[in-house]
């Protein structure tokens, strides 16, 4: 099993990764080239005011140059993806 979360994601999904993809990408910014767990992340994203409410839809495996799922951002697999996975729940900021 390879696999962040298991939250059923319905058709559209997409459209909302990639929804937050350019303030998600700001805000891991002053992070780059750090190695950061998902809880670290999360507990970023959960202070961005912007956010509020959709934490939910906020994950830094949709977002990864070297990992994909169902539904994640357009920028997955692409040079233009926030993050690098290194493990399971490890991702160093890009
Ligand atoms: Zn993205």
């Amino acid at each position: 099993m390879d696999k962040e979360k298991d939250i059923e994601k319905s058709p559209g999904w997409e459209k909302f990764a990639g929804k937050f993809h350019d303030k998600f990408k700001e805000i891991m910014a002053p992070y780059k080239n750090n190695v950061l767990e998902t809880a670290r992340i999360r507990r970023i994203v959960e202070k961005v005011p912007e956010f509020k409410n959709q934490e939910q839809w906020i994950y830094p495996s949709d977002h990864c140059k070297n990992h994909t799922n169902k539904g994640a951002c357009w920028c997955a697999l692409k040079k233009d993806a926030i993050f690098e996975r290194i493990s399971r729940g490890k991702f160093r900021v890009l």
